[in-house]
């Protein structure tokens, strides 16, 4: 049976790259009813705002959704739409693996890292204002039930993949209230795995400078909102950059499955951003949806392009464009395809 998945194309490169991770989707043996909903910058004109209720509407019944990156202006304008997005459908874990790839130039060979991110709160509540006309004040939230919520994860992760460790980060030693909650309620929900995943933590100025350093001393790492954000990008340019960095936001009633790069405009149309981060933002989903075999096929086949370096893109040192590593990736995810499986993954694309 087909799986119905809402697809968000997204601004800037996001188009081109949800397309590419279509087609690739639709070749890997899994089938997919595609219902295709724009949001973002393009849309504003259209529905007043860049975010409209259908978009949300669709991923609450389908309860799966990729997107492509969404522009966020800066410091004026709307208000993130990604962060709108996780907050209204309550897509509370972020999680972004980090691993590393034969064929790419990077200062590790080894790095294995999974990022899991608290999505709804901290400086991202969006509780902002001016403070007469010189200062501005932004509230950071961290509450017990969301620390302990993501902690769960976390260690949940770690035991359903086979991981070691988990490792919180925070800056509690500054602020002993929030980050110093965030901390306590890691502490509590890691007692109750105590023997089957070690525990740690680290104050993130130092979790920086070690995961420059020492990559391989970590494993699964739990960060609030803010500090997942940029630890996150830190991670990723230590296996590649984020062109090849995908990421999942998992909640109880939905998912949507994106890559952690944004909408690069400077890159926008051009048939050059690297598709990998929002094709292996599908593997992510096609695990999600329990199609391990397909998943599996796909994450070969682009590490098996990636490896062979023949069709790959700019930042990862080649010349071909965001279609030519596609195709190269679907001749041999077809290739490795199971005969029976032949005629299986058939599309439909639906718009509205
Ligand atoms: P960005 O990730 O869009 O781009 C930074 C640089 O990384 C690019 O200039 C490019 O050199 C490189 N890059 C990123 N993705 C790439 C890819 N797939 N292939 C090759 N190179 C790639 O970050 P930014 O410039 O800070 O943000 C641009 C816009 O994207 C902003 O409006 C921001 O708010 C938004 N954004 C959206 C999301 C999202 O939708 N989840 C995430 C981050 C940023």
């Amino acid at each position: 049976m087909a799986h119905p998945v809402t697809l968000i194309p997204g601004d800037g490169i996001g188009p081109e790259l949800a397309e590419a991770t279509r087609r690739v989707l639709d070749a890997s043996g899994a089938g997919f009813e595609w219902e295709v909903v724009d949001a973002g910058e393009a849309v504003i004109d259209r529905y007043g705002t860049p975010l409209p209720e259908h978009v949300l509407e669709s991923i609450r019944r389908n309860r799966v959704a990729i997107k492509g990156p969404i522009t966020t202006p800066v410091g004026e304008g709307f208000r993130s739409v990604n962060v709108t997005l996780r907050q209204a459908l309550g897509l509370y874990a972020n999680v972004r693996p980090a691993r590393s790839m034969k064929g790419l130039e990077t200062r590790y060979e080894d790095v294995d890292l999974v990022i899991v991110r608290e999505n709804t709160e901290d400086l991202y509540a969006g509780i902002e204002h001016m403070v007469g006309p010189d200062a501005a004040e932004s509230i950071k939230i961290i509450t017990r039930a969301a620390s302990e919520r993501i902690a769960r994860y976390a260690f949940e992760y770690a035991v359903a993949n086979g991981r070691r460790k988990v490792t919180a980060v925070h800056k509690a030693n500054i602020m002993k209230l929030s980050d110093g909650l965030f901390l306590d309620s890691c502490r509590t929900v890691a007692a109750a795995f105590e023997g089957r995943v070690d525990f740690e933590d680290r104050i993130v100025d130092n979790m920086c400078m070690q995961l420059v350093q020492k990559p391989e001393l970590y494993d699964v790492i739990v960060l609030p909102n803010l500090y997942g954000d940029i630890v996150s990008d830190l991670a990723a340019g230590l296996v590649g950059g984020l062109g090849v960095a995908p990421g999942a936001n998992i909640g109880t009633e939905a998912a949507v499955f994106e890559a952690v790069h944004g909408s690069a405009p400077k890159y926008a149309g051009q048939n050059k951003a690297n598709p990998t981060a929002l094709m292996l933002s599908g593997v992510l989903m096609l695990r999600h949806l329990g199609e391990t075999a397909a998943a599996e096929r796909v994450e070969d086949a682009i590490r098996g392009v990636i490896a062979e370096g023949r069709a790959i893109t700019y930042d990862l040192g080649g010349r071909a464009g965001t279609s030519d590593m596609t195709d190269a990736v679907i001749e041999r995810l077809v290739a490795a395809r199971p005969r029976n499986e032949a005629g299986a993954g058939a599309a439909s694309l639906t718009a509205s």
